[in-house]
């Protein structure tokens, strides 16, 4: 029987209301929201609804007007930017519509950029983001730039960048926007294994309907709010599940809740390498 998983994230009466000179924009008005451990949720929502508000916020890209958000039980809402910048870099990865990759670096140092800033040792942080790639099924473009790689292929790199630093939790703003829906769907293969194992925590946005219904659970976001939540579809079947894990990384303040359900090394998965479709 599942265990009831903990809660990673949770957004308390969050309001965000922007200054635009003498006028007043709410983006998220008394905005409740809790994500468990693991979980996989997709955000949906028209223009304007506050969805990618929602995601500056639980990225801690920006601070609450009013409300607590707490990630594993810590209230990071009034935390100082450079607190809010260590939290950033170390738990949570990004993945952005317009993939967002530096075009001056290749694959390998984009991937490599996000372990420089956390002060990894230059030849471990070479062979993490190699290996990472080649979970993405990017090893043989780690030598191209952004601009000879196609949509897919970037999105991919951009995913790779985003578990740069092992970080629990994966915020996607319409990760699929500028792709199309056969690549799409390769990026959510991806995104599903991360969810399924490696136990990331994935939150989504999307406009895609058949895109959200990768995730267990729809919150649908107007005018601030959530006005609706839908469980998805289960048990859609990954064509990725038994494909190459992400190694595990050893950190030193590592906390005990991360430890579980990890695989301890990428050597006892290469035997079953499954490779997908490019
Ligand atoms: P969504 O991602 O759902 O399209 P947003 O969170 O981007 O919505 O925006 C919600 C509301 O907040 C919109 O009315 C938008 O114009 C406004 N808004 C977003 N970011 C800013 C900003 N930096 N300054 C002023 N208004 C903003
Ligand atoms: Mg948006």
């Amino acid at each position: 029987m599942a265990r009831e998983r903990p809660t990673i994230i949770h957004l308390k009466k969050v309001w965000k209301v922007y200054k635009m000179g003498e006028v007043e924009v709410p983006a998220l008005r008394g905005l409740d929201l809790t994500i468990k451990d693991g979980e996989f949720v997709a955000i949906m929502g028209p223009s304007g609804s506050g969805k990618s508000t929602a995601m500056n916020m639980i990225g801690c890209l920006d601070i609450p007007t009013e409300g607590s958000i707490f990630l594993d039980g810590q209230d990071i809402s009034k935390l100082s930017e450079s607190d809010l910048a260590q939290i950033r870099g170390r738990r949570i990865g990004f993945i952005f519509q317009q993939f967002n990759l530096l075009q001056t670096l290749t694959a390998l140092e984009n991937v490599m950029l996000p372990m420089t800033f956390q002060g990894m040792p230059a030849d471990e942080r070479i062979e993490r983001a190699e290996h990472l790639l080649d979970m993405v099924d990017l090893e043989d473009r780690m030598h191209h730039k952004p601009s000879e790689l196609s949509g897919g292929q970037q999105q991919r790199v951009a995913i790779a960048r985003s578990l740069a630093n092992d970080p629990e939790v994966i915020l996607a703003d319409e990760p699929t926007g500028n792709l199309d829906s056969k690549t799409g769907q390769i990026v959510m293969d991806f995104l599903r294994k991360l969810n399924i194992e490696e136990d990331k925590t994935i939150i989504m946005v999307t406009h895609d309907k058949d895109v959200a219904h990768h995730a267990q659970r729809i919150e649908f976001l107007k005018d601030g709010v959530v006005i609706r939540t839908i469980k998805g579809k289960k048990n859609i079947p990954n064509p990725l599940s038994q494909g190459k894990k992400v190694k595990k990384m050893t950190r030193k303040t590592e906390s005990p809740r991360k430890t579980r359900n990890r695989p301890d090394n990428i050597s006892n998965n290469q035997a079953n390498k499954v490779r997908s479709k490019k």
